[in-house]
C-alpha cells in the first residue's frame, strides 16, 4: 500500500525478540532488562502480522532482534515466513555468533539472504564494543556462509576507530562477493551517547585510498544503501547515511517490535499495538511463561485479519513523512534499538 506521501511499503522488519548473546555497547550494553517473555509475540502471531502486511504488498521480510538466533524458534519461523503467501524474500540480520551453527537449518528453511552486523575486524575493538570475545567465530561463520552460496553482506555501524578499521572491513570486498555497508549512528537508545561519524568524511577518505572507486547502480537489496565498486573488488561498499544522507523520501517499510507494536518511523513512536489486537480480552498470566497461541485459531482467521488490516493500514497511511534526528529534542522514540531491531 502507499502511505499519504505516496511512498508505496513493501518491507518489513520483524525483531523477533529483545535478548541477546552480545552486548554492544550502543544497543544493549550490559545492564538492559529483558523484557518478560509473555510480552513476545509467537509465532504465529507473528504469522497473523505477516499474513495482514503481505495482503497489503508488503513483499520482502528482514528478521531481526535482538539476536534472532537466541530464538529456539528463529529457523522454524523463517520457513512459516517463507510460506506466507505474497511474501517473495525473508532474509536474517544477525551477530553471527550463532550463525554457524544454524546455517543449514536456514537453507533448508529457505533463507533468501543474511545480513551479518561486525563493526571491526581487530579482536580486542571487537571485544570492547560488544563485551565478548567471539570474532573469530564470526568470520568462521561468515566464510561458511559464503561458501554454501548465500548471499551475505556485513553491515558495520561507523565508528571512530580509524583508517584500519573501515580499510580492513572494505578489503573483505576484494576476495569474497560480500557488500560490505557502514551505518551512519543513529540516535535512538544507547546510540544517542555515540557520535555520528559522517559518511561524507568517510566517503572522500575511501576515494582518496581507491582513487577508482565509483557509483555503483546496481540493486544491491531493498533498503536505502548507496553502493560505490571498486574495479576488481567482488563486493561493493555501501553507505547508509540515515544522518547525513536523509532517504525518507524513498522510504519503503515499517517495523514490527518483538512485542508487537508497529512502528512506521525509527525517529517516532507512530505506529499501532497489533498485540491488543491479537490478544483482546487476554489476561497477562501471574507466572513468568511465554505467550501461548490459542489452540485451534489459525494466524490466518479472516475475522483477525480484518481487524489487523484496519489498525495496519491506518497506522502505514500516516507514517511521519521524515525523520528529525537531526532535531533531537523532536524525536519521540524512548525504546532500545534492540526491541526495534534496527
Ligand atoms: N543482533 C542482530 C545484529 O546485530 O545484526 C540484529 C539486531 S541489531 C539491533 C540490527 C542492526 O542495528 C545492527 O547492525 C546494529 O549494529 C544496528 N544498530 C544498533 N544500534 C544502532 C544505532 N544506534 N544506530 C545505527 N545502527 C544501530
Ligand atoms: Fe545484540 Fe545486535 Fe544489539 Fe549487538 S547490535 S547488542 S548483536 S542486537
Amino acid at each position: 500500500m502507499r502511505d499519504e506521501w505516496g511512498r508505496t511499503i513493501e518491507y518489513m522488519r520483524i525483531s523477533i525478540t529483545d535478548r541477546c548473546n552480545l552486548r554492544c555497547k550502543y544497543c544493549m550494553p550490559d545492564g538492559v532488562e529483558a523484557v518478560p517473555r509473555w510480552d513476545i509475540l509467537s509465532l504465529e502471531e507473528i504469522l497473523a502480522a505477516a499474513y495482514c502486511a503481505a495482503g497489503l504488498g508488503v513483499r520482502f521480510l528482514k528478521v531481526t532482534g535482538g539476536e534472532p538466533l537466541v530464538r529456539r524458534d528463529c529457523c522454524q519461523l523463517v520457513a512459516a515466513l517463507k510460506a506466507v503467501p505474497g511474501i517473495e524474500k525473508v532474509t536474517l540480520t544477525t551477530n553471527g555468533v550463532l550463525l554457524g551453527q544454524y546455517l543449514e537449518d536456514l537453507q533448508r528453511a529457505g533463507i533468501d539472504a543474511i545480513n551479518v552486523s561486525l563493526d571491526t575486524l581487530d579482536a580486542g575493538q571487537y571485544a570492547a564494543i560488544t563485551g565478548r570475545d567471539c570474532l573469530d567465530q564470526v568470520k568462521a561463520s561468515i566464510r561458511r556462509a559464503v561458501e554454501a552460496g548465500i548471499g551475505v553482506k556485513i553491515n558495520a555501524v561507523s565508528l571512530d576507530l580509524g583508517e584500519d578499521n573501515w580499510r580492513e572491513l572494505v578489503e573483505i570486498g576484494r576476495e569474497h562477493p560480500v557488500d560490505v555497508r557502514f551505518i551512519e549512528m543513529m540516535p535512538i537508545g544507547y546510540g544517542r551517547k555515540f557520535p555520528c561519524v559522517d559518511h561524507r568524511s568517510l566517503l572522500a577518505r575511501m576515494k582518496a585510498c581507491y582513487p577508482a572507486m565509483e557509483p555503483d547502480g546496481r540493486r544491491h537489496g531493498y533498503g536505502p544503501a548507496v553502493y560505490y565498486r571498486i574495479p576488481g573488488f567482488k563486493g561493493s561498499v555501501g553507505f547508509i547515511s540515515a544522518i547525513h544522507g536523509k532517504f525518507c523520501d524513498s522510504c519503503n517499510r515499517v517495523r514490527l517490535t518483538s512485542q508487537g507494536y508497529l512502528k512506521t518511523c525509527l525517529c517516532y513512536e507512530d505506529g499501532v499495538d497489533l498485540r491488543a489486537i491479537l490478544r483482546e480480552g487476554e489476561e497477562r498470566p501471574k507466572e513468568p511463561v511465554h505467550y501461548r497461541w490459542p489452540e485451534g485459531r489459525s494466524p490466518s482467521d479472516g475475522d483477525l485479519q480484518r481487524r489487523l488490516r484496519a489498525a495496519m493500514m491506518q497506522a502505514i497511511g500516516k507514517k511521519p513523512r521524515a525523520h528529525c534526528f537531526e532535531r533531537p529534542q523532536d524525536i519521540t522514540e524512548a525504546a532500545n534499538m534492540i526491541a526495534i531491531g534496527g
